[in-house]
């Protein structure tokens, strides 16, 4: 992000929090431009998601490359979610804040609420859609990832007659990221709009401290764990792929703070893209790796799920095992890698998590208050993690193909010197 517009987005979201608590009235009314905002991103993600992976995919050059570049993505992904997750557990584990907290706030407070427990196998059939076009209708991102990948490997092996699909993917693909070009000069406006509407309603209701009585230990802790979690993403940056951390930084605002303001990843997408592309990152790279991360890669989430879970057994009086603990710690991975980005996606696959260790559901009713707010913190880290893995599989696959490349040239020099000396 340029520094004027990042300049400006800063100024936009000022105003909208201080227009937000003045005049939350006229803020209000105001709405409905952070909802175009969203529906013009939203529009564009996801026939981007499927022309930037399928031409990444058939332009890598083969199955090696993409082979590897996935590799590099899935541990990626692996790590910072297990890491996250094993964060949020220790903290927990280490401050306690449940208890102490009467467990009537659980089981009489709590309503009832509407969302389903999510089972594993029907987790695993909405990857795989009988109607694809019904799924993109339905904004269900995990199957179009799969379906375009497949695809494009598809298109690989058919060879020749694919050529002209491929072109035209590739087209559509340049047509979608000069549409966001655009779209990001409205990004000061529809930021603006969203964050002061927030706030005007929280401060109409009054609803925002209150919500926070009570909670504010679980809260700081949960906020400390997204912070580590940041923290040693940006070390990776300093130490690993070795790009300037401070540069990073400021490309990355301008989509951190999008994320801040939509609390979905997937709809600022569109904005980390551009991110990437000031980063230099191998466009290859990141039209594979974002689209893919941006699906899977809901550390904050994750680590959301687990620590949500311990607070509710430590409100309960519930002392969990070594071995239960291990079992919220797979299935927050599950959970957060299932979980959609979009706002408060990660609230329905919780549900499977508060199940492991036998909170009752309701539970949930506990965080509702609050959670709008916590999920733009979460949005923000996993969106950060989405940057930071796209430029380490960058670093490593670029350095891998160096090391070919070298190898190539020290064996033609060898060849050459062989044959001069029989000469
Ligand atoms: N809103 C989050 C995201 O888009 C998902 C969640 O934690 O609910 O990344």
């Amino acid at each position: 992000m340029k520094n004027k517009m990042f300049y400006s987005i800063l100024a936009s979201m000022f105003l909208g929090i201080i227009v937000g608590i003045f005049y939350p009235d006229q803020m209000l009314s105001l709405r409905w431009i952070g909802t175009l905002f969203i529906n013009l991103l939203k529009l564009i993600v996801l026939p981007l998601i499927f022309s930037a992976l399928v031409s990444a995919i058939t332009s890598m050059g083969g199955m090696k490359r993409l082979g590897s570049v996935g590799i590099y993505t899935t541990i990626y992904v692996l790590c910072s979610v297990s890491i996250a997750v094993l964060i949020g557990l220790f903290l927990l584990n280490t401050f306690q804040p449940g208890f102490g907290i009467p467990a009537s706030f659980i089981l009489a407070n709590a309503t009832p609420t509407d969302l389903k427990p999510v089972e594993f196998s029907s987790f695993l059939l909405t990857l795989f859609p009988p109607n694809i076009i019904e799924a993109a209708a339905k904004f269900e991102i995990m199957p179009i990832v799969f379906f375009s990948i497949v695809f494009s490997i598809a298109c690989l092996y058919t060879g020749e007659s694919a050529k002209p699909v491929i072109a035209f993917f590739v087209g559509l693909r340049n047509i979608f990221v000069k549409m966001i070009v655009w779209l990001m000069y409205l990004t000061p406006i529809g930021l603006f709009s969203l964050l002061g509407s927030a706030i005007a309603e929280a401060s109409l209701q009054n609803r925002l401290l209150d919500s926070l009585k009570g909670m504010l230990f679980f809260i700081m802790i949960f906020l400390f764990g997204l912070f580590l979690q940041m923290a040693w993403q940006f070390a990776i940056i300093k130490l690993i792929t070795k790009r300037n951390p401070k540069d990073f930084i400021r490309s990355a605002s301008g989509a951190l703070l999008t994320a801040f303001a939509t609390s979905s990843s997937m709809a600022t997408l569109p904005v980390t893209f551009i991110v990437a592309k000031e980063q230099n990152i191998n466009e290859e790279v990141s039209r594979f790796v974002l689209p893919l991360a941006t699906t899977i890669n809901l550390a904050g989430t994750a680590m959301y799920e687990a620590v949500s879970a311990l607070f509710f057994c430590q409100i309960l009086g519930m002392h969990l095992s070594l071995i239960s603990q291990v079992g919220v710690f797979l299935t927050a991975i599950v959970a957060g890698m299932g979980a959609t980005g979009i706002p408060e996606g990660g609230l329905v696959t919780m549900l499977m998590v508060l199940r492991c260790v036998n909170v009752p559901t309701s539970a949930i009713a506990l965080l509702l208050p609050f959670d709008r707010i916590l999920d733009r913190f979460r949005t923000m880290t996993n969106v950060w993690g989405d940057l930071v893995c796209a430029a380490t599989v960058d670093h490593f696959t670029s350095r891998k193909e160096k090391i070919i490349e070298s190898n190539n040239v020290a064996k033609i020099n060898f060849k050459e010197i062989k044959s001069t000396s029989r000469n």
